[in-house]
């Protein structure tokens, strides 16, 4: 698909108008597991794949919406008077969302819009395309709106059409990482507090790979609840005489020495999981600034292990990817990445080696798990911003 294709698309669907261009990102985490609700750090980063906005301003209040992901859908128009959630709008609910959660912050979003819409990423396969939908219409009506947002602020209105308008419980990594992405940098975020750092990636002759596993998607809701409530527990047990207020502020010097306290083994577990991946994230800023990335790749195999061992969220699927690929020559590091039980896994690969990498991976998993799996690169790219030169598309 290239951004000529498309104006022509939006010009068949919407007459000849000037249209401006707008893209937002898809993101991984690249380590920092289950994290985010236990008071510690997650490690994403924006890659080059994402959504793309093409949009002209109206001078009525209709807003027409197009996405050549969702042509049975057709143009869909709504009005900036009635944006209240509707199930029966499917995908038009999260830029209606976006739009809806920006006039209750109080910004004049005077008149309407059309917007022809097209991403790249897989949708729910744990790639965040909902967010990048979110950030790349909150740019769109920053730029056709005249509005200045703080960045930051744009990225907690797109939490919040995800937990109040369209009712999913997520943390703020996905918006995060979308609004806030940086070319060849990952960013170390502590989700509480807010405080973040950009790690360089210099990959050098590595490549990062993204491999999803295409399993249908299951219902994980319950297994993460599960997840929760067992942290939940050992912190309880810890907190008793010691004052300790989350998992993710225990070192783990400090969590060996406290962990007898947790009553339950399964949630001792949990915990250790917990401490040591957040441990595991501040460890990985360093060697990514040190330009150590056998150190990384090191690190990415024992949060796998970790997922799969103490926490239990890899399932069939992910680990026969990731221990395809601890199998091939030339790979530092591979993991599960995103909540689990599916979704994608990455491995950081020796750019020379892929070809043979991809060969191997899915041959392998598809004997074992019976269909294909999708490889293809990731590269750390920019947050969400309009687009004003060339753009290629991926
Ligand atoms: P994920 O965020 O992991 O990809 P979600 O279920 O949270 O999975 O979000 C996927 C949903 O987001 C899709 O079902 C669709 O409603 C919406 N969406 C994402 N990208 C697009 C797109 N390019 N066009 C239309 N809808 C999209
Ligand atoms: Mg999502």
């Amino acid at each position: 698909m290239q951004v000529s294709d498309l104006k022509k698309a939006f010009t068949q669907k919407f007459g000849e108008k000037d249209i401006q261009l707008f893209f937002a990102p898809g993101r991984i985490n690249l380590i920092g597991e289950h994290t985010d609700y236990n008071g510690g750090n997650v490690f994403p980063c924006a890659i080059t794949k994402g959504t793309y906005a093409l949009a002209s301003g109206r001078s009525d209040r209709k807003v027409r919406l197009y996405s050549e992901n969702m042509p049975e859908s057709g143009v869909v128009e709504v009005s900036l008077d009635c944006l209240d959630y509707r199930e029966e709008d499917g995908w038009v609910n999260y830029p209606k969302g976006m739009i809806y959660k920006l006039i209750e912050a109080g910004w004049d979003i005077p008149a309407g819009m059309d917007v022809l819409y097209y991403g790249n990423i897989p949708n729910g396969a744990g790639l965040s395309s909902s967010a990048s939908m979110e950030l790349v219409t909150g740019v769109m009506l920053e730029y056709l709106c005249d509005l200045r947002i703080d960045r930051v602020d744009l990225v907690k209105t797109g939490q919040k059409v995800e937990n109040e308008y369209i009712g999913v419980n997520s943390g703020i990594m996905d918006q995060f990482a979308i609004g806030m992405g940086r070319s060849d940098h990952g960013i170390l975020l502590d989700c509480h507090r807010l405080q973040y750092e950009y790690a360089p990636l210099h990959l050098h002759h590595y490549t990062l790979m993204i491999m999803n596993t295409n399993k249908e998607r299951t219902l994980a809701g319950s297994k993460y609840n599960d997840r929760r409530s067992e942290c939940e527990a050992a912190l309880e047990d810890l907190k008793a005489g010691t004052g300790i207020e989350a998992l993710g502020a225990l070192g783990p010097e400090e969590f060996e020495k406290w962990k007898a306290r947790i009553r339950n083994e399964t949630a001792v577990r949990r915990a250790r999981h917990a401490v040591y991946e957040n441990d595991r994230t501040k460890k990985s800023l360093q060697r990514l600034k040190d330009g150590d990335l056998q150190g990384f790749g090191a690190l990415m195999n024992a949060s796998h292990v970790s997922l799969r061992d103490d926490y239990e969220v890899t399932g069939e699927e992910l680990d026969t990817l990731v221990e395809a690929a601890w199998e091939q020559e030339g790979v530092l590091g591979a993991r599960m990445t995103g909540a689990g039980f599916g979704g994608c896994a990455i491995a950081l690969v020796e750019t020379e080696k892929t070809e043979a990498f991809r060969r191997h991976v899915a041959a392998q998993y598809e004997a074992v798990i019976g269909y294909a799996p999708s490889i293809y690169e990731a590269k750390a790219g920019d947050g969400a911003k309009p687009i004003t030169g060339e753009v290629v598309i991926e």
